[in-house]
């Protein structure tokens, strides 16, 4: 796969019992595809004995403006668990660069994140970035079970420190507080229901969030959320399938980079290889339409699924698709990166 670049471990930081963040050197000639907006994630190739390999996301917590590339791991299972038990300083690591769309469209906003565990991860490096580029004021609201397992709980009170008028962190405990219900979360973020949202956590405390943010009457459009779950495909292994000669097609448009491109679509390729085998430079990262980089916007025509994602309800009413997994159903498709 010609975007794997290998990646030495510059560094290994023990956050809490359970989490290390990674700090990665990038070789020369790849700065450039290693630089990232905060918010976006890296894909890393685990090895196994068992499968070859495991792929796994992580986004990253240090912001551009530090001049290192850092992901932090919660250890909870095979991958993470490796990640935390095995990589040491000096070892090498495949990794595919920053992607994703949990990102802010300007950092000279307010903002109100929402994140959990090892949600913090991305809100990190969003928190960091506008506390540095931007003007607004920022509010963070982090739950974690007990007060043992807050990762960054020092770093924050720094920044808070740095930045008195302009950060509020609000810690929930659960060993102490119980669990943050939506009620809870509805009362916490509602002096801030006018700022841009981003939400990182476990799948309750992400419904929880979501929920109090639409009592409160937070548009859709200014709740971010990202979403941390395990690959099931691997992107490191993959190669498209190839497309038999005669097979029928669909005509494909497609907007990117600031051009419109028109090409013939096999009905039976999925758009993200196809863009890639048309030598188009789509974004992607899984490779299945999981992880959100590969989001572009269905403008017109139909697309069905390939495999069993379940999509988000709203970003289909929002007619944002998954490329990875999308292949045609009418004759004409047109689709937009912009
Ligand atoms: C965009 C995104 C960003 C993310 N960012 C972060 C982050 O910043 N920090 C973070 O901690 N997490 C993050 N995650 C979650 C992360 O990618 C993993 O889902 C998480 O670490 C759990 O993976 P795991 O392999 O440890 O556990 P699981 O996925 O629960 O591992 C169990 C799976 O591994 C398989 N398995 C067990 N043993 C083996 C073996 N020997 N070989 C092969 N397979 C085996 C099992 O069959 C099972 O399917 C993110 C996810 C996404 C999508």
């Amino acid at each position: 796969m010609a975007d794997v670049v290998t990646l030495t471990v510059a560094e290994v930081i023990v956050e809490t019992a359970d989490a290390r963040s990674i700090v990665f050197t990038i070789p020369e000639g790849h700065q450039a595809a290693f630089a990232y907006a905060p918010g976006q994630f890296l894909t890393l190739r685990i090895p196994s004995d068992r499968t070859g390999s495991v792929a796994r996301c992580y986004s990253l917590s240090s912001a551009p403006y530090e001049g290192r590339v850092q992901v932090t791991v919660k250890r909870t299972g095979y991958g993470s668990g490796w990640v935390c038990e095995e990589l040491r300083v000096g070892a090498e690591i495949d990794v595919l660069p920053p992607a994703g769309v949990f990102v802010a469209s300007s950092l000279d906003r307010d903002f109100l994140l929402l994140a959990a565990g090892s949600g913090i991860t991305p809100v990190m490096s969003i928190l960091k970035s506008a506390l540095r580029h931007g003007t607004g004021q920022v509010v963070l609201v982090y739950a974690n079970r007990d007060e043992a397992s807050v990762i960054f709980a020092r770093e924050l009170a720094e920044l808070v420190t740095q930045h008195p008028g302009r950060l509020t962190v609000v810690h929930w405990i659960e060993s102490l507080q119980g669990l943050p219900s939506a009620r809870m979360l509805e009362t916490l973020a509602a002096p801030y229901r006018g700022r841009d949202a981003y939400l990182c956590g476990p799948a309750p405390f992400m419904a929880a969030a979501r929920t109090a943010l639409t009592v409160l009457g937070v548009p859709r459009e200014r709740v971010h959320v990202e979403k941390f779950h395990s690959l099931t495909g691997n992107p490191f292994e993959q190669t498209p399938e190839p497309v038999a000669a005669g097979s029928e097609t669909a005509r494909l448009t497609v907007d990117l980079d600031g051009e419109t491109h028109t090409v013939a679509w096999p009905r039976q390729r999925k758009l993200l290889d196809h863009l890639l085998a048309e030598g188009l430079d789509a974004p992607y990262s899984c490779r299945e339409g999981q992880c959100s980089a590969c989001a572009c916007r269905l403008v017109s025509g139909e697309v069905k699924m390939l495999n069993n994602e379940v999509p988000d309800a709203e970003d289909l009413a929002d007619g944002i698709v998954w490329p990875a997994s999308r292949c045609p159903v009418t004759d004409e498709v047109s689709v937009s990166y912009e």
